[in-house]
């Protein structure tokens, strides 16, 4: 009975589904027969307009009038938006509902931590609940459609949007991609609470070469379907609507214009059946790569390749109508960028109720939305050292230091265009309010100043101190778009700051916020505990503050591996071996390879004499506030076939004092491969909370499927042979065991 009710109710699911993609295709159909070219042609137009412009420009509104624009980024006066929309639908040729877009990031009003920090939660749900309040308040401002979720995987801390991506692992990554999607999405596109996701940037962006933005990016075809693919794929089985391409080449080929890429993998492959947006001006930006001649070369390769619309950017606008005379690029490859962007209106609901709501207003920073922010910024705050030093008593005075104690719009970090910094709470102002026992004195007024003027005052408080706490790192600035750094330890004086408070002998507690992990071997000894923060958001101060008196746990794990120094980058713990691979492959603690001492005794290793081969602290690493012991890893067998589960288990116990969260995380390893495979990849990881003393087995099933890669014959398929399993706390450590996957 079970079964059948499961059946009809699947059935009756994909019915709908049917009937409705047909309704939806002849809607759309219908729509384009009536459209004319130039019609056409503005549907692929997204235009960019300025939120400060004091009137509407006339000639915007008469390009509306005419059908030449199909969507706009950035309208943030509801007047602008609710006149072009009438304007759109009541005075264009077939009335075509516009879309509003806008950079709804990490959060709209209401600023959660930023995307690396939500990546540090390892929790899905924390990606959709901020991705569905960020979608809540943003369509309240009359926005449809955000671009977001960044999926670039990123392995190079240098690079400034690290801190907008999910981090380094292709299977994390994958889960809050689609957890994302969801958020911003939900079920069902038309309610008006909710806005169209992009996954971007297709593809490849994090691998800029040398983490410099907007750099080549030379990824092999197993390398992209292994590790840059899955957390789009992921994405688009979650049902984004959108995607956005990148602005840089692939292998040669800038991913605008890139032929293989959107057509082949993404509409072939991945059946992708919504629409690609271009980046910013990134279609005119093949000619500076040296791939189009000219702007009308530009449009045509875009065309070709199936940008289906272009931001910013004319190229489509100015010489698409050219192209198709001439023949060179057919109508109906136009026709299909236009069905490809009506299908989404009509999902969107827009030609049933194009206008924004008025009594949905977005309740921005209500209640539910500041509780679920502090809430990510607890759950992403990760403990990197703690020398029995947190949580502080109450009671400790307390000398509250450093650039980021009182940075309202700093703390919001990279991408915050809404978000306004009065709604932040920072830590100081919860000292404050909580009337904790404390003196503060800034030091720097900025985290690049370079001036010591403040050391003295800061130095005298921290006399008065028993402990300091120094809130330090990166202001916004430093991290996003275009501002990658060559050098990612702590800006300005920080470090003669740090160094000079060291000289009191009181406890420095590091709490940093930034938008990448930060170098710290100059500092790190001189420190008894470091905090990693991120850019926390709107609530961050409430969150830290909680963190610091134990009130909570610091929840986070490490979603990238966090580098003794940049000369080490790029490091990601999914490698492979080389030949001579480093002895000390297995870590064994965090200052194993101490900085500056020459490593002769690693012998002829692939290593760096000045820095070794592990990172300061490797992915997946976090302390909480408590310990845990991992005993008794077993698997049901040890052979499975290519169509076998297999079981492990492993028990987990709570050896510390107080009730706390551990990250059960799970690796493999395939021994040997057609291609040559990484050390370890995360396959698993459950959040298992533990009372003190509390034992509890932690089981796991993967299967064949889990093993599957491409390799160089670009099949994806598990191979026979042996695999090593890891679970553990974090990439470098755990109980091992062997299994054989026989076909
Ligand atoms: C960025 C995109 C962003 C777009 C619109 C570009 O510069 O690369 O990620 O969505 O601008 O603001």
């Amino acid at each position: 009975l079970l079964f059948s009710v499961i059946c009809v109710l699947a059935c009756s699911e994909s019915r709908k589904d049917a009937v409705q993609n047909n309704e939806e295709e002849q809607f759309i159909n219908e729509l384009l027969s009536k459209m004319t070219i130039e019609e056409k042609i503005g549907q692929t137009n997204l235009r960019g307009t300025s939120s400060r412009t004091k009137v509407l420009p006339e000639e915007l509104k008469e390009a509306v009038r005419k059908g030449e624009i199909g969507a706009f980024l950035n309208v943030m006066n509801l007047d602008y938006v609710d006149e072009l929309q009438r304007i759109a639908v009541e005075e264009s040729p077939n009335g075509i509902p516009l879309i509003f877009s806008r950079d709804v990031i990490h959060g709209f009003k209401t600023i959660f931590p930023i995307p690396l920090g939500i990546a540090a939660t390892w929790d899905t749900e924390v990606a959709k609940v901020s991705s569905k309040i960020a979608a809540f308040e943003a369509s309240g401002a009359g926005i449809r459609w955000t671009f977001a979720p960044m999926l670039d995987i990123s392995r190079d801390s240098r690079w400034g949007r690290i801190a907008e991506s999910p981090g380094e692992d292709p299977y994390l990554a994958s889960l809050l991609g689609a957890a994302y999607v969801e958020g911003f999405q939900g079920n069902d596109l038309s309610d008006p609470t909710r806005i169209a996701a992009c996954a971007k940037h297709f593809i490849g962006y994090g691998a800029a070469i040398g983490g410099r933005d907007y750099n080549t990016a030379n990824i092999n075809e197993p390398l992209l379907r292994n590790v840059y693919l899955p957390p789009f794929e992921a994405a688009l089985n979650a049902g984004s609507a959108t995607v956005m391409t990148s602005f840089n080449e692939v292998n040669g080929i800038p991913a605008t214009g890139n032929e293989f890429l959107l057509k082949q993998v993404l509409r072939d492959e991945l059946k992708f059946d919504g629409f690609v947006v271009s980046d910013w001006d990134a279609s005119i930006e093949m000619i500076a790569h040296g791939f189009a001649k000219d702007e009308k070369h530009a449009a045509e390769l875009s065309a070709k390749a199936g940008m289906d619309m272009e931001m910013t950017s004319k190229s489509y606008e100015h010489h698409l109508k050219t192209l198709i005379d001439e023949g060179k690029i057919s109508i109906l490859e136009l026709d299909d960028f236009v069905l490809n962007i009506l299908r989404i209106k009509y999902r969107l609901g827009l030609f049933n109720n194009p206008y924004r709501s008025k009594e949905h207003t977005g309740d921005f920073y209500a209640e539910s939305h500041l509780k679920e922010a502090k809430n990510a910024a607890l759950k992403s705050a990760v403990l990197l050292k703690n020398d029995n030093i947190l949580p502080l008593k109450k009671e400790t005075k307390i000398a509250v230091i450093g650039p980021l104690a009182n940075a309202p719009h700093e703390q919001l970090g990279t991408w915050t265009f809404d978000g306004e910094k009065e709604h932040t709470v920072t830590p100081l102002d919860v000292f404050e309010s909580q009337k904790a026992s404390f003196k503060f004195a800034n030091g720097l007024t900025h985290s690049r100043d370079t001036s010591k003027k403040g050391f003295a005052n800061a130095i005298n408080v921290a006399k008065q101190s028993d402990i300091i706490l120094f809130f330090g790192g990166e202001e916004a600035i430093l991290s996003g778009e275009a501002h990658s750094r060559a050098n990612i330890d702590l800006p300005g004086a920080q470090e003669e700051l740090i160094e000079a408070l060291s000289k009191l002998d009181k406890p420095i507690v590091l709490i940093i916020m930034a938008g990448r992990p930060i170098s710290m071997s100059n500092i790190l000894d001189k420190t008894s505990a470091v905090l990693m923060a991120w850019h926390p958001g709107t609530m961050g101060g409430e969150a830290l503050y909680d963190i610091i008196y134990g009130i909570e746990e610091p929840g986070g794990r490490l979603p990238v591996s966090w580098p003794k120094t940049a000369g080490q980058l790029p490091y990601f713990y999914n490698h492979k071996n080389t030949g001579r691979p480093a002895s000390k492959e297995e870590f064994v603690g965090i200052n194993d390879i101490p900085i500056h001492a020459w490593q002769s005794s690693l012998g002829n290793d692939s290593h760096y004499l000045d820095a070794g081969f592990t990172p300061q602290f490797p992915f997946g690493y976090g302390l909480s506030y408590s310990k845990f012991r991992y005993d008794n890893l077993t698997i049901a067998k040890d052979t499975i076939g290519f169509n076998e589960d297999l079981e492990v288990k492993v028990t987990i116990t709570n050896i510390g004092e107080r009730k706390s969260k551990e990250i059960v995380q799970l690796y493999t390893q395939d021994v040997v491969g057609s291609i040559t495979r990484p050390v370890k990849e995360l396959k698993r990881f459950k959040h298992v909370v533990l009372e003190s003393g509390q034992s509890k087995d932690v089981s796991f099933t993967i299967s064949s499927k889990d093993l599957q890669f491409v390799n160089s014959k670009l099949v994806h398929s598990a191979e026979e042979g042996d695999f090593n399993l890891w679970i553990g706390s974090h990439a470098l450590e755990g109980l091992k065991m062997s299994f054989y996957l026989k076909e």
